[in-house]
């Protein structure tokens, strides 16, 4: 273990997040310290991991018969723990790129989130961990010792006490890879026991794949973790507490899976894999997690850490492992892309995985209904994207409806059985939240004739059904459509209910159309209108309004396109209106309640641009008017 400095030690300066990030773990007062031990060890199986692939291809490395392990040695008295690894190892420069900055990416979303989260600290840092740095909340001090795998790099020694300084020098260490020696703080003496951290590795570092050695004062060393390829094991040998246990490891994630899958196949590929759906997005979003993706290993050998080829980008919230032989072992990170097994792979993956989510939906209603909530949004951009699993997605698929109502799901399949004799299409209706789409205008006619409206108030609804054009072999139909297909047997209304004659109804569309000039397309009677005085609808050559939803949202100065409004006669504010503006043409209250008339439609719709100044202004003009007498 000799260390021996040959040349003076240098002193370095942190950059400034990290000195940020060691003042926030000096003084937190995190109470579950032993994750520390999570991160070196995570780092070491990192570092094995990057050598073993290495020597796939490339012969010229240190100490090319190293065992690949994990070695960790306790001293109880000097209360010194030791972290070995014949990993791939770093040289001088990469000790100061490593250790003296945040280059990677867990801490510095940490440091982010400490910012702005309202969690507590503890909270983050058990979630995210902070990498290496993590070691400072039990060192007194700590001094990296490594010697790259290159064989013409020199071996570097790197050391500090966490404070706002390292120092580093050149070193002698004939063994590739990296020595950590931690010397503890008193308040940290309890990890100094070879049994204390036995049982920390049987809890977070159980999977690891490379052995990890612990050995104490007296002790033989001896393997602590079980290294098991779960996913390489039969799914009947494999019991539930298993599966989430290794989820846990994998993902760090605190909370159990909602589902996992187990895929063992040898044709027409050959395949081991263990995916998981994890209980929240929140941790699983691209938000929280640095970086998604699967874990690719061919015959045990990690390929990649992070692999978005197996998987379409919409699943991008799986978790898991694959690993498969049909890979060949000298495949580049580069080509795995391109390989057909690759291809072969992702389909057998993706079907299993919707086949799988569909029958949790079968056999578990509630369980879906809390996948639904918390992913549904990435199905539907699923349906947008991937033609080819199409049914299978339609299936998975679940909205409020007028049937349902805010608090129960339909499925497409349930909308269509109930659906009127005569009712050839499935009507939905477009709107920014359920509770402004509940009492739109749009929904009068289908009310009175029962027949059934999806809601579709999710951000993503408008990209969705602009390329969901038609289900169960029925088209998809905008309630705000002019020319809806309505079904026969439920006729608008009748002329008998008439409330004021043709032509005073005509003096009150000409006016209304002169009010409004350019802000309407055209004005119209609305004949499916019931108990809403109108609506604003979409002409039928407006070219994917379902998009003006997402674009409102996205683009600053995004203008809709002109509507065409309908109104209702039979409504009393319209009848009233329309003997005013034939009876007393020159009233100063008509122009003001066709305004807010028309601005109430907009307000509905989400849609309102204009001056809320205005609008108070013209609303009180028209309560003076109301409360006179
Ligand atoms: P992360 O593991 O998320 O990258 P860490 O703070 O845990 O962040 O580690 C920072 C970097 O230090 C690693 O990315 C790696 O390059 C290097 N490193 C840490 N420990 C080792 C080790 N045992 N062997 C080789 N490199 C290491
Ligand atoms: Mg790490």
């Amino acid at each position: 273990m000799a260390d021996t400095v040959e040349t003076p030690m240098e002193s370095l300066e942190y950059r400034t997040e990290v000195k940020q990030l060691l003042d926030i773990l000096a003084h937190s007062l995190y109470t579950d310290r032993e994750i520390f031990l999570r991160e070196l060890i995570s780092n070491a199986s990192d570092a094995l991991n990057r050598i073993q692939f290495e020597m796939l291809t490339n012969h010229d490395v240190v100490d090319p018969e190293a065992e690949l392990a994990i070695h960790i040695e306790v001293d109880d008295e000097a209360k010194l723990i030791t972290i070995r690894d014949a990993g791939i190892g770093m040289n001088r420069d990469e000790l100061v790129e490593n250790l003296g900055t945040i280059a990677h990416s867990g801490a510095r979303t940490f440091l982010q989130n400490a910012g702005q989260s309202q969690n507590t600290l503890e909270e983050i840092i058990g979630q995210f961990g902070v990498g290496f740095y993590s070691v400072f909340m039990v060192a007194e001090e700590v001094t990296v010792l490594s010697r790259s795998f290159r064989p013409q790099d020199r071996a570097a020694m790197w050391r500090s006490t966490g404070d706002s300084r390292f120092s580093l020098a050149d070193a002698e260490k004939p063994q590739r890879g990296t020595e950590i020696r931690i010397r503890l703080k008193e308040d940290a003496a309890e990890f100094a026991s070879a049994w204390r951290l036995e049982s920390i590795i049987k809890r977070h570092s159980d999977y690891v794949s490379f052995p990890i050695y612990v050995k104490g004062e007296e002790d033989e060393p001896k393997i602590a973790n079980r290294r098991t390829a779960l996913w390489r094991q039969s799914p009947s040998k494999v019991g539930a507490a298993e599966y989430e246990e290794f989820y846990k490891q994998l993902t760090f994630d605190e909370e159990a899976p909602l589902l996992h899958i187990h895929m063992v196949a040898d044709a027409p590929a050959n395949v081991r894999s263990i995916l998981f759906v994890p209980a929240k997005r929140e941790r699983s979003s691209l938000r929280l997690r640095p970086e998604h993706g699967v874990r690719l290993y061919s015959r045990k050998i990690l390929i990649q850490e992070h692999n978005k080829e197996l998987l379409p980008e919409y699943l991008r919230f799986v978790e898991g492992v694959v690993d498969s032989e049909d890979l060949p072992l000298n495949v580049s990170r580069e080509t795995v892309q391109s390989n057909p097994v690759t291809r072969q792979l992702r389909k057998a993956l993706t079907s299993r995985l919707l086949k799988d989510l569909k029958t949790l939906a079968e056999q578990d209603a509630a369980q879906y209904t809390t996948f639904w909530t918390e992913f549904g949004a990435f199905i539907k951009e699923g349906i947008a994207s991937d033609f080819a699993s199409r049914d299978a997605l339609e299936e998975l698929l679940r909205f409020r409806s007028t049937h349902t109502g805010a608090d129960g799901w339909t499925t497409i399949k349930e909308y269509v059985a109930r659906m009127q004799p005569d009712q050839n299409a499935i009507y939905y209706i477009l709107g920014d939240s359920l509770k402004s789409a509940i009492r739109s205008p749009h929904l009068d006619y289908f009310r009175k004739h029962a027949i059934e409206v999806l809601y579709f108030t999710d951000f993503i609804d408008g990209y969705m059904v602009s390329q969901l054009r038609e289900v169960e072999g029925k088209p998809l139909q905008n309630v705000d459509d002019a020319n809806l297909d309505l079904p026969k047997g439920t006729p608008a209304e009748d002329a008998s209910a008439l409330q004021v004659s043709q032509d005073v109804f005509d003096q009150l569309l000409a006016r209304v159309k002169r009010v409004l000039g350019e802000r309407v397309r055209d004005v119209r009677e609305g004949k499916t209108l019931v108990d809403s005085p109108a609506r604003l609808v979409s002409s039928e050559d407006d070219f994917a309004r379902e998009l003006q939803y997402v674009r409102r949202a996205i683009e600053e100065d995004y203008v809709a396109p002109v509507k065409i409004l309908e109104i209702n006669r039979h409504h009393p504010i319209v009848a009233n209106l329309s003997r005013l503006v034939s009876e007393d043409g020159d009233n100063a209250l008509i122009e003001p309640a066709v305004e807010q008339l028309f601005d109430n439609l907009q307000l509905l719709d989400g849609a309102y641009q204009g001056s809320v100044a205005d609008m108070v202004d013209r609303i009180q003009k028209l309560m003076g008017a109301a409360l006179r007498d």
